[in-house]
Formats: C-alpha cells, structure tokens, sequence
C-alpha cells in the first residue's frame, strides 16, 4: 500500500478515536462516532466539490489543492493532463506535417467519402481540378467532373486502372484520373498533369500522318511509271527482274502508308459510335474472301457464328480488325492447315475468336505483339510481306470500340487471337451494315 494511503487511514481512525473519546466523557459515544463520519464527509465532498468545478471550468487550468489522498489523485490527474497535451503537441505536429507534405505534391490526391463527396483535397487537386476548398466540400466528385469517360470509369468500380481526361474548363490540360479505394469504402482520387506527354504523342502522331500523306503523291507517280516501264514491250529484258522487284516493293510502301494513315486516324479520336449495329457474320464472309484473293493461298475455314447479335460500332474498322486477324492467321500458318474464326455472345459481351495452326508465338513476344513494327524472329524468317503495323491497328481499332484483344499462343501449335467485346457493345438485330465486297 501507498504510505499515502496508510497515512490516511490512520488519520481518519485517529479522528474517529478522538470524537468517540470527547463524547464518551460525557456518556454520547455513539454521537461522536457519528459527528467523526461527518467531518470526513464533509471533507471529501469538499474537495470532490473542486475537482468537479475544475473539470467542468477549464481542464487546462491550474489543478485545486489537496491534502492526504486527493494530493495522490490530482498528482495522477496532472501527470495524465501533461502526457494528453504531450501527445496532442505530437498529433497536431504530424498532421501539420502531412498538410505540408501533401502541400507539396505535385500530383493531386482527394480524399472522397463511400457516397463519392469529396471530404478534402490537396492543393494541386484545386489547381487541377478548379475545385474550391468551402463550396466543394461534400459535393459529389462527378458533378464537378462530368466528362463521359470519367463518370463511366467511377461506375465500372474502377475496373481499368486509370482515365485521360481533359481537365474541367480547360481542354488544353490533360489528367490521368486514378481512384483507389481504402478504410470503410472511402476513395482516394490521384491526378497527374499528362498534358505534356499528350502533347508529344499528339506531335508524334500529327508527324506519322502528315509524313504518310505527303509520301502518298510521289509513291503514285513511282508506282504509275513503273506500271508504264514494266509494260513497255521496248525496254531490255534485263530490266525485267529489276523493274518486278520495284514494283513489289512501291506496292509494299504504298501498303505501309495505307496503314500508318489508318493507325493516325485510329489514333486521334476515343471511342466510336454505337449508332450502327455490324452482322460480324458479314464482316467475316468479306474478310476471307479478301485474304484469299490477296495472300494468293488456299486456306480451310471453319466458321461458327454461334450468335447473330451484331457488334455497335464502325463497320469499316471491325472489318479491318477481323481481317488483319484472318490475314495473320493465314500468312503464318501452313498451306494444310485450318482456320477457325468463331463469334459467341452472352449477358456479358460477345467474343470473336481467330485460331489458327501455325508456328505460334513465343511467350516473351506476346506483350511487344501490338507495338508498331514489332515482328517476331520466326515472322522474319519466313519473309512475310506485312508491314508490321496489322496488330497495333487491331488495338486501336478495338480499342475505340471499348473491347480488348487476348492472345494465346504455343511455339509451333497455333496461336488464338480473341477480341472481347463487352455487353453495350453487342446489340440483337435491327440496322444490319450491309457490306461491300
Ligand atoms: P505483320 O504485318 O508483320 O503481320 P502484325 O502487326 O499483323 O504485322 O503482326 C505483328 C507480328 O505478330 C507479326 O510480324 C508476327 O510476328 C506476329 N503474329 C501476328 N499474328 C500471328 C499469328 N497468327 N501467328 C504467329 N505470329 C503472328
């Protein structure tokens, strides 16, 4: 036991003893026992009397005084004061901290609520975003930044890992949008500034359009003489060889800038129209015919349409993807072998799949597979005339469309190229494009 304590019992068993004791002489010992607990009441509830007035007052104030055991409970309930002000001193030092930190960053953060209000944003978010710190406050975060693909990528759940986005107000300032959620079903808004990225894709690809187009005039010219050269009965059978090689390859850069013009045009707009339903039946009926009659080489196909809900979107671009997939299928596959194109559809998209048995992929080729110009080794050797631009105009192409491309292949097997479409994409009838070809 404290001493404090000890000293205390013997105090208030002293007073009682001397209360009893002055009573007995005059015979009221039982009075005086009585009169004993009073006193100690009384004092008690005296200081129990300040305590409660300090704590109800001002608990930062100076402590009352007290005698015996209250001096042990207001030495505990200062020493609990002094280490509550000690580690609010620290809290308020590391918040400040944070504040000033998130101050600093360059990137945007917005701290938004289960029910997408935003509870807080740090500076560059304000810049970014043109919030304002009062009136924002409890707004939800799609009403102040309504652009399509934003308020689709918050629906999605977030599926994708981010979106590009015009900065609200201002279409020269691009952002990279990322929601990541956290706690009790709040989410924490990223923004970056890609405006200068963007710039330089743009550059990039303004230049590839404009370099192709300017190519187009004098490639005609070229291709016109050596057409005329070539059937010119007077020129030396010497040049016959020569002038055939020519003309392959004026043809080839004629194809090239064909799809660089393509893949720039692809490029420069985000998705497409879901105005047209397209038969996929059709658009693979045109794409065999056309991969025949260009590659030159018997194929087997094997068709299942096991769906005739149609595609919304631009019939020339879904027919540029399945043909550049039927055409890569072909071209890298042997003279026996069969190509089986099929198409299905369910509550949760359509799926048009190209397979074929060819010489496959390897694995570590398929990540590089979309980027321009990209070839494999085996694609090399067999000194295929493609341009190497058929896959990255598949992606766009899809891309624009909202689907994605699957690939699966083995090294000597075959490869399956599977374009998932998903369900706002896939319509049941009505508006079939008819198609050329
Ligand atoms: P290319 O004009 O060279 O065919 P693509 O962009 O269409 O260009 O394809 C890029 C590369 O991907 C090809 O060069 C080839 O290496 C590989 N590839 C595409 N499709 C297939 C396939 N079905 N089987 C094997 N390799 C393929």
């Amino acid at each position: 036991m404290h001493p404090v304590w000890l000293k205390t019992l013997l105090q208030h068993g002293a007073l009682i003893v001397a209360c009893v004791a002055v009573a007995a002489l005059y015979d009221q010992a039982f009075y005086g026992f009585v009169a004993a607990l009073a006193i100690l009441l009384a004092w008690h509830i005296y200081h129990l009397f300040l305590l409660e007035q300090w704590l109800r007052t001002d608990e930062a104030g100076p402590l009352p005084s007290g005698d015996g055991p209250w001096s042990q409970v207001l030495a505990r309930i200062r020493a609990l004061q002094v280490r509550a002000k000690e580690s609010r001193r620290a809290w308020v030092g590391l918040v400040k901290e944070v504040r000033a930190s998130t101050k600093a960053f360059p990137d945007g953060g917005v701290v938004l609520n289960e029910d997408l209000e935003i509870i807080r944003g740090n500076k560059a978010a304000r810049r970014l975003l043109g919030l304002k710190k009062k009136r924002d406050r409890g707004t939800r975060i799609d009403n102040l930044i309504r652009h399509p693909e934003f308020v689709q990528y918050l629906k999605d759940g977030s599926q994708k890992s981010s979106v590009e986005i015009p900065a609200p107000g201002n279409n020269d300032t691009w952002l990279s949008c990322r929601v990541i959620p956290y706690g009790m079903g709040q989410r924490l808004l990223l923004v970056r500034d890609i405006s200068q990225s963007v710039r330089l894709a743009r550059t990039r690809r303004d230049f590839a359009a404009n370099a192709s187009h300017e190519l187009r005039s004098p490639l005609t010219v070229i291709s016109g003489y050596l057409d005329a050269m070539t059937e010119d009965d007077q020129m030396p059978a010497t040049w016959h060889g020569p002038l055939t090689d020519m003309r392959a390859q004026a043809e080839r850069m004629g194809r090239l800038v064909q799809d660089l013009l393509q893949l720039a045009k692809l490029e420069s707009s985000e998705s497409c129209s879901r105005a047209r339903a397209v038969s996929v039946e059709q658009i693979v009926a045109t794409a065999q015919r056309e991969v025949l009659a260009t590659v030159q080489r018997a194929r087997r196909f094997e068709t299942q349409i096991e769906s005739n809900a149609e595609i919304l979107g631009e019939a020339t671009e879904l027919q540029s993807i399945v043909t550049n997939l039927i055409s890569n299928a072909v071209r890298y596959s042997p003279d026996d072998s069969v190509v089986e194109v099929s198409w299905r559809t369910n509550e949760n998209g359509g799926w048009l799949t190209v397979r074929d048995e060819g010489i496959g992929i390897n694995a570590d080729d398929l990540p590089r597979l979309t980027e321009r110009f990209y070839r494999t080794d085996a694609a090399r050797a067999r000194q295929e005339s493609g341009t190497g631009l058929g896959l990255a105009i598949v992606k766009h192409a899809l891309r624009r469309h909202n689907a994605e491309l699957e690939v699966t292949s083995e090294v000597g097997e075959g490869s399956e190229f599977v374009c998932q479409f998903p369900p706002d994409r896939i319509a049941a009838g009505a508006n079939v494009v008819q198609l050329a070809g």
